[in-house]
């Protein structure tokens, strides 16, 4: 019988995603540096103004890249929507993360290491916004391999035919649905997820997965705000995998708007 056993992971690194932000803004405020001082020369040929035009120009560029790469640290380091909140993670998503994913492979850091910090990253940008979101609105999303493997009641149709045994995951879970009286789905893959997303229009996704699949969600649902859980893998990547029930019971008491105080099922 394979009994659940729930592991402390490592915890999210947001420091490593800032720490990367920090050196691609460098790093892009040098290229608009460079960028400027070559042609410089050229410039005062076409008109002797056109060097401190540009030059002024290049400034702003840098400017923005600096407040911008600052004014994300702050959101992050607070949990506060200070400014464009939305808009940062559409930056984030869209923009640095390709990036920022390019600057890390050049240094040699491990793919999933900065996936774990621009989930983070994403997480705490959803959760500054503070959005307080009906029950019915929000749609927790599972990968299936959270179920028991040798379980013999399917729970992809239905959550709640789970008999809770407690051998997975998914027990926990269940309680945690009818808690906050929330809608919860086991996806086979990312096109089911999709539909999934489509059919019940959420406001919010909380939605468990590894580190690439929750990147691609994050990246593919934008403008939907994802909050991305990581699963644990004590048998190797999807087979009977876990998650602590106690992270989505957080996560959800920060997004959720409830009319009524949670019940806790008997
Ligand atoms: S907790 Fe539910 S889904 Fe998991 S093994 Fe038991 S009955 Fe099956």
């Amino acid at each position: 019988m394979t009994t659940q056993k729930i592991t402390d992971a490592a915890p999210p690194r947001k420091r490593l995603f800032v720490t990367l932000m920090g050196i691609t803004c460098l790093m892009v405020v040098a290229v608009i540096f460079l960028a400027w001082w070559i042609p410089n020369r050229g410039l005062a040929n076409i008109h002797p103004n056109l060097p401190h035009i540009v030059g002024i120009i290049m400034m702003v560029l840098s400017g923005a890249a600096i407040l911008g790469t600052g004014l994300l640290v702050l959101t992050t380091a607070l949990g506060k929507d200070i400014f464009f909140t939305r808009f940062m993670r559409l930056v984030v998503i869209k923009f640095l993360l390709p990036v920022i994913e390019m600057v890390g492979r050049l240094i040699g850091l491990n793919k999933d290491s900065i996936r774990q910090s621009f989930i983070a990253m994403n997480n705490s940008l959803v959760i500054s916004q503070r959005m307080k979101i009906k029950p019915d609105r929000i749609l927790v999303l599972l990968p299936h391999c959270i179920q028991l493997s040798d379980c013999e009641i399917k729970v992809t149709g239905d959550i709640n035919k789970c008999s809770g045994c407690g051998r997975c995951s998914i027990k926990g879970l269940v309680e945690i649905g009818r808690k906050y009286h929330i809608d919860i789905s086991v996806a086979t893959g990312g096109t089911l997820a999709r539909k999934v997303i489509v059919e019940k229009r959420p406001k919010l996704v909380l939605a468990v997965a590894c580190e690439r699949d929750l990147t691609a969600g994050i990246k593919d649902c934008y403008p939907l705000p994802v909050i991305g859980i990581l699963n644990e893998r004590p048998f190797g990547p999807c087979f009977n995998t876990l998650v602590d029930a106690a992270k989505i019971d957080e996560a959800l008491s920060q997004v959720i708007l409830l009319d009524e105080p949670a019940t806790t099922p008997v």
